[in-house]
This record gives C-alpha cells, sequence and structure tokens, in this order.
C-alpha cells in the first residue's frame, strides 16, 4: 500500500498568514477570515477520512493520492481531493466538511445548505464536481482500461445529507470502508499488473501541477516583525540573542521566528536579504540580522554585502532544528 501524506496547502498557509497580520481597518478583512475559516474547515475534513485509508485492510497493492492537481487538455485545472487506485479500479473521493441539511440538485447543479439556524446558502455540487473529474481520469487513464467509481463523502457527523440523485454514492465518512468492500465485489477482476499500477500512479503524480501562492498583496496592509502570538499578534517583539520577547506581555520565544519569516516569505517575497529582514522585523543593527540569517544556513546567492537567502519550502520544519542546535 502507498498512502501519500496529504500536506497543508499552501493558499492554507497564505491565509493563516493573512489571518495573523492583516489590520482590522482593512476592506478585505472579513472576507479573508471567511476564506480562511472555509479552507480550514476543508483541510480538517480531508485529515478526517485520510485515517480511514490507514484503517483499510486490502491485502493487494494500492495507492491513496491526496490533493492531485491536473490540468486538462483545454487548460483547465482538477483538483481531486483524493484518488483511490488498485489494480481492480479506481475511486474518485470528493470531500465536504460542511454542517447542516445538504440538497443536492441534479438540475440547477447546486447544493444547498440549510443552517441550523435556518440561513440558506448556495455551494457548487460535489456530485457534478466529482462526475467532471471522472470524465477527465477516463480520457487520460484510456491506456490501463481501468473502472472510474466517484464518490462524494461528508466528513462532519452532524451534517445531515437529504436529497440527492442517485448519479454518483454519497455518504459520511465513516462508510468509507463498506463502499469500498462493496466496490471490491463489484469488480473482482484486476485489470492491471503491480507494475503496471505503480506506472500510473506515477504517472499521474507526473502531471501534478505545483501549487503557486496568491498574488502578494500590499505590505502597508498587513503588521510587520515578529507579532506576540499571546497578544492576537497585535504588538511586535524584540530581539536579543536570539531570544525574541513581547514588550506588552513579556512572553518570550525563540521559535516563533520561524512561523514569523513564513509569514514574510508567503505574504512579501520567498527570498530575504539582510537590509529586508532589519526593515521587516525591525531589528536595528546589520550585525545581529547577519547572524540570524547564517545561523539557519539558508542558501544563498550574491556576495558578502549583497547576500540574497532563499528560504526554503517547510520553512518552519526546516528551521526547528537550528533552535536546539545553540
Ligand atoms: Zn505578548
Amino acid at each position: 500500500m502507498t498512502i501519500a501524506i496529504r500536506e497543508k496547502p499552501m493558499k492554507l498557509i497564505w491565509l493563516e498568514a493573512l489571518k495573523r497580520r492583516l489590520l482590522e481597518e482593512d476592506p478585505d478583512f472579513s472576507y479573508y477570515h471567511e476564506q480562511f475559516r472555509r479552507v480550514d474547515a476543508g483541510f480538517a475534513g480531508e485529515k478526517k477520512v485520510d485515517r480511514e485509508w490507514l484503517e483499510l485492510v486490502y491485502p493487494y497493492t494500492f495507492f491513496v493520492l491526496h490533493n492531485l492537481m491536473l490540468m486538462n487538455s483545454a487548460q483547465h485545472s482538477h483538483q481531486l481531493d483524493t484518488l483511490f487506485i488498485c489494480a481492480n479500479f479506481m475511486l474518485v473521493v470528493e470531500i465536504k466538511n460542511m454542517n447542516g441539511r445538504l440538497d443536492f440538485d441534479d438540475i440547477t447543479h447546486q447544493c444547498i445548505r440549510t443552517k441550523p439556524d435556518g440561513t440558506v446558502e448556495g455551494f457548487p455540487n460535489a456530485l457534478t464536481q466529482t462526475q467532471r473529474h471522472m470524465q477527465f481520469l477516463k480520457v487520460i487513464s484510456q491506456n490501463y482500461s481501468l473502472p472510474i467509481e466517484g464518490a462524494v463523502i461528508i466528513a462532519n457527523p452532524s451534517a445531515i445529507i437529504a436529497s440527492h440523485p442517485n448519479t454518483i454514492p454519497i455518504f459520511h465518512v465513516s462508510g468509507l470502508q463498506k463502499h469500498l468492500h462493496s466496490l471490491l465485489k463489484k469488480y473482482p477482476q484486476a485489470f492491471l499488473s503491480d507494475k503496471q499500477l505503480t506506472q500510473f500512479a506515477q504517472q499521474l503524480l507526473s502531471r501534478q501541477l505545483p501549487s503557486k501562492i496568491p498574488a502578494p498583496i500590499d505590505p502597508s496592509r498587513f503588521r510587520q516583525g515578529v507579532l506576540c502570538p499571546k497578544c492576537q499578534y497585535k504588538p511586535q517583539m524584540h530581539v536579543a540573542r536570539g531570544i525574541w520577547t513581547c514588550s506588552r506581555c513579556h512572553y518570550t520565544s525563540k521559535a516563533i521566528f520561524a512561523e514569523a519569516l513564513q509569514d514574510y516569505q508567503y505574504l512579501v517575497r520567498p527570498t530575504i536579504t539582510n537590509k529586508q529582514l532589519r526593515e521587516f522585523f525591525n531589528i536595528p543593527s546589520s550585525d545581529v540580522a547577519n547572524r540570524l540569517l547564517r545561523k539557519f544556513q539558508f542558501p544563498f546567492t550574491g556576495s558578502n554585502k549583497d547576500r540574497v537567502y532563499h528560504l526554503p519550502e517547510n520553512l518552519i520544519e526546516y528551521m526547528q532544528p537550528f533552535f536546539h542546535s545553540s
């Protein structure tokens, strides 16, 4: 079995950074907060479903690929929450983490959610989205003649699945194991060898589009500096000997710098110079900034004074060992 680990989407990391820093008076403040809430709930729902795959008892080779972002021939993207592939069939899974009553309309292709307080909202129909992905997979998997199935999984146990057409199964996450076993009964025959199966999975992964950070927003719209997490990211923290201290509550931390630098990486740019570090993080001395930059051994280009440091991906994880090393 191969189960890929689902990484936090770039958009969510970007929204987290913005949530910490965007000024309250910004005209888009509530828009971005709502965006964050939705993307965060979506990711939490996906993680919940991911745990089910780990418990799957299946004796043969299979792949579970998460967050596949592929491009079709018309240059439109397909974002697949999860794709399960075994030698007998593949299953496209669309995951929704919503509460309330959900009505899926096959004629208008809309999903209508009625919240417990009676508010009614419209969403894109997950069943239609899944069918679209299935059509696309049919085209790109022609050489493998593997049956394609789809399912919509509701990750929130309090959601009520009300009216829905019978085009694609839709069920709560607790029904996933049973559904997979029913598909194995439906397709008892293996269409691919293990080698072909692996080749197909690798082919899909090689088509994966790189994820992009959303367009930069004007730095005058957000707070700069290393901000204090104990004070709702309002006051700036100041550094002495690598330790950051909040001037309001006196909270101290070394590792908080990693989160702040990641915010910079996502909201401003993926590279940083000594001057840019001093300006953004309000560091008065060039020597202090230099020590901070060298400590983490970031890859760099340029000579001494004009050195440009390239901030690695998964920056927080990358920086962790360096905080313990001194
Ligand atoms: Zn504080």
